[in-house]
């Protein structure tokens, strides 16, 4: 991965974030930007020096894992003295950044005393906005995490038609993925049947899954911080007919329309358009309640959204899903989705599943 080159992409867009330095919080960014991987710890960057204070826990992973990554930056222990520490740092900084998405009121409340005569500005998603596009490594990391949910599917899948209940098949599913090497799963692993199935979120819970039953898995792998996310739906027994065969037809069609149109320089918007479109011609434009997709990496949920209200443009290194869904309640939902990566002129799919089951 490319660790070494972020810290200078960040510096470039701290002048029109109107700041002269940021103090990043978020733990994710720390470990994006420095490749720490700790649970605590402040990363002060400004133009000429990045500092990172932690504490005591971290004497020796710290500057381990810094080194490892080639980046500069200096390592600081210090709990009591973090104040003074910081005020120093800054001591000539008229603007210092703060990452609004990433501190609670009480942080700020705190900054405000800590960082006396120094304007504190609200920043969003300066970290965020870099990890969008990923580079080779990352791009291997989701790949492999994809990989392996993949795999644990096509392991797991047959115990579907044995009655399982649904709670079953989500630990089999989540034992799989760590057995296949994912350090965790993604997210709470979803198996839902029958009626659970018409709500997207679902729990899996004590119901046996039983022929006839629409069924809805979605699970994901983590992979060195980095996760897949995928779905896959299919009826017991086979398609059959009635509003669930029609709806696993008409959603599969929705997600190929859907990733057909994902290439540089299109709007996501217009791939939310595009499934919400062949859902609405088969009939089904009210049962699709959720946004089409979301970026994915180091959360699994993370910038571009691809939504209705969304006006990003999607950059050839995104990560994203594609997941359009169809839920009617009292019979069943639909989802299917994929990870994929924004190529010009295309998309590259990640999770491999077969897409008809
Ligand atoms: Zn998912
Ligand atoms: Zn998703």
């Amino acid at each position: 991965m490319e660790v070494g080159l972020r810290l200078g992409r960040l510096r470039a867009s701290l002048d029109d974030a109107g700041c002269g330095a940021l103090l990043v919080t978020s733990t994710t960014n720390i470990g994006y930007l420095t490749g720490f991987t700790g649970s605590a710890g402040l990363l002060l960057i400004d133009a000429d020096r990045a500092v990172l204070v932690t504490d005591g826990r971290y004497r020796d992973q710290a500057p381990r894992e810094i080194a490892g990554t080639g980046t500069e930056v200096e390592v600081e222990i210090a709990v009591a003295g973090r104040q003074q520490l910081l005020k120093g740092l800054t001591a000539g900084i008229t603007n210092l950044g703060l990452e609004a998405n990433s501190i609670t009121w009480t942080d700020q409340r705190r900054f405000i005393e800590w960082f006396d005569g120094t304007s504190l500005v609200a920043t969003d998603g300066l970290v965020e906005t870099l990890r969008e596009v990923k580079d080779k490594g990352e791009l291997a990391r989701i790949g492999a995490a994809a990989a392996i949910a993949d795999a644990a599917l096509a392991e797991i899948w047959p115990m579907l038609d044995t009655g399982p209940t649904e709670r079953q098949v989500a630990s089999a599913l989540d034992n799989a993925m760590r057995n296949l090497g994912a350090s965790d799963r993604a997210f709470e692993t979803i198996v839902a049947a029958g009626p659970n199935s018409a709500h997207p979120h679902a729990r899996p819970g004590d119901r046996t899954i039983a022929r006839g039953d629409l069924v809805v898995c979605d699970l994901g792998a983590i992979v060195d911080g980095y996760h897949s996310d995928m779905t896959r739906s299919a009826r017991i027994g086979g398609p059959g007919d009635g509003p669930e065969a029609e709806m696993l037809t008409a959603v599969l069609a929705a997600q190929q329309a859907g990733i057909a149109t994902v290439a540089d320089g299109v709007a996501t918007a217009a791939v939310d358009a595009v499934c919400r479109s062949v859902l609405t011609e088969a009939g089904l434009g009210d049962a699709f309640t959720h946004g089409t997709g979301h970026g994915v990496g180091l959360d699994i949920h993370e910038a571009p959204a691809l939504s209705g209200t969304s006006t990003a443009t999607l950059r050839s290194g995104q990560v994203v899903t594609v997941e359009p869904g169809a839920y009617i309640a009292g019979v069943g939902g639909v989802r299917w989705e994929d990870t994929v990566v924004v190529e010009s002129g295309g998309c590259r799919r990640l999770t491999m599943s077969p897409s008809a089951t």
